[in-house]
């Protein structure tokens, strides 16, 4: 194994894989820590899933340091901790203290923090983590339901979470090339630095820090990094790069959109399924709350649609909703009532025979995930930026396309499908 990764939500693993694919390497996602004993798959690449993000710093470093231990016991050589490329984190964390207690694990001195992915608009200039045009903090991540992200100095909210000393690289130094970069590296280190946030604009940047970073033991980042680790690997002779898939096989059965992100990309995209006429359902908290709305119905209304068009259940709402739906349960016990009620409405429309699940947000991801108990996929066709299609490679025979809320464009739900063989929405 070249590259073993711990993602810390569902949706950013397969995020990862699509761009390590997309680079040649043979790539497999893993659901959560393996089993001690367990043989993880022989690929080039393995990207275990964790649901990490949003859990006291503490079970998160426990989590992320077994599943890196099992990385290395597979003989992964060179290991890297995946985050949002939104930098989605609190001040307790748990970027920092993971990325610390991995450092720790690999004996890794000086390390990098590149959350950039200018391919979905995500870049980092003098520090600063934009969104397309916005500042992280002006964009619809400041009301982020469980981390709203208010500052866009990644190493002030880096340095917030973690007692290691975190420096900046800046752009300037990225676009001489790699060979002034490992210098920088060298002088940062010789300096007391420990991790260092870089300034990322393009795909080029990614792949002059990818190769910088090469020696590294441990790199943490988004998705994007993944693009220059890979092509690392590719570059050295050590694989053969592997065709990319521009269809994907899905399993006979019906489809469904599940949609727990109440981000702005999710929130288009449903108004363009309401668009084009698509049945859809919105799930009141409150009456999921008093018992006045079970899966078990909700699962029925779905079952009840005509046709193979896709039904698409939501809980998803904007920042004015979602607040007042927090004050009324609390911010987790929302989260965690509309994940559940997902989870299971995902698992009887499994038993009712739905096999192709299109679900959107990272945390949702997760739960509808581990309730449908898939536990391995293997990675399909990019339907957007860092969203590919994925069928499940143990448990049920499924085709899932796990969406990071921010991205896609509007007709995600009304094209995602057309990449499917056998499908006649
Ligand atoms: P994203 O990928 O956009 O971050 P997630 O699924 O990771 O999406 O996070 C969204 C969180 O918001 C989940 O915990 C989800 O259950 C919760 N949530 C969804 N809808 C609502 C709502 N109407 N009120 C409160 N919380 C909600």
């Amino acid at each position: 194994m070249r590259i073993g990764a711990v993602a810390d939500d569902i949706t950013g693993a397969t995020d990862l894989c699509l761009m390590l694919t997309r680079e040649g390497l043979r790539t497999v996602q893993v659901m959560g820590v393996p089993q001690p004993g367990s043989r993880l798959p022989d690929a080039d690449a393995v990207v275990i899933a964790l649901k990490s993000r949003s859990i006291p710093a503490a079970d998160a470093v426990e989590m992320s340091c077994a599943a890196a231990r099992a990385l290395q016991a597979a003989g992964a050589e060179q290991l890297l901790f995946k985050y949002c490329s939104t930098f989605d984190s609190t001040d307790a964390g748990n970027i920092g203290p993971v990325a610390a207690a991995l450092m720790d694990l690999t004996g890794c001195p000086l390390t990098i923090a590149c959350p950039s992915f200018p391919a979905a608009g995500r870049t980092t200039y003098k520090g600063h983590l934009f969104v397309g045009d916005l500042l992280l903090s002006d964009s619809p991540l400041k009301d982020h339901p469980l981390n709203p992200m208010r500052d866009s100095n990644l190493v002030r909210v880096l340095q917030r979470q973690t007692a290691l000393p975190v420096g900046l690289v800046q752009i300037g130094t990225i676009r001489q090339g790699v060979d002034a970069l490992r210098a920088e590296f060298a002088a940062r280190q010789a300096a007391g630095d420990r991790i260092l946030i870089v300034d990322t604009l393009s795909d080029d940047d990614l792949r002059v820090i990818g190769a910088a970073c090469e020696n590294m033991p441990l790199v943490t980042g988004g998705s994007g990094i993944g693009l220059g680790l890979a092509a690392n690997v590719i570059r050295s002779g050590k694989v053969r790069p592997q065709p990319v898939a521009r269809r994907m096989k899905a399993p006979a059965g019906r489809p469904v959109v599940l949609a727990g992100s109440c981000s702005a990309a999710t929130l288009g995209q449903i108004e363009a399924a309401r668009s084009a006429g698509l049945p859809l359902l919105a799930l009141d908290p409150g009456a999921l709350a008093d018992g006045r709305l079970t899966p078990a119905e909700i699962a029925a209304w779905a079952i009840a649609q005509p046709g193979t068009r896709p039904p698409v259940i939501y809980s998803s709402a904007p920042p004015d909703i979602l607040r007042a739906v927090q004050d009324r349960l609390g911010q987790h016990k929302a989260g965690a009532l509309l994940e559940t009620t997902l989870a299971e409405t995902a698992r009887l429309l499994r038993d009712a025979g739905f096999s192709r699940f299109l679900i959107a947000g990272g945390e949702t991801s997760g739960a509808v995930v581990a309730a449908l108990g898939v536990t391995m996929l293997y990675i399909g066709p990019e339907i957007a930026p860092g969203v590919p299609w994925t069928r499940s490679a143990a448990g049920p025979d499924l085709a899932l396309a796990l969406k990071s809320g921010n991205f896609g464009g509007p007709d995600f739900f009304l094209r995602a499908w057309d990449l499917l063989e056998n499908h006649d929405v």
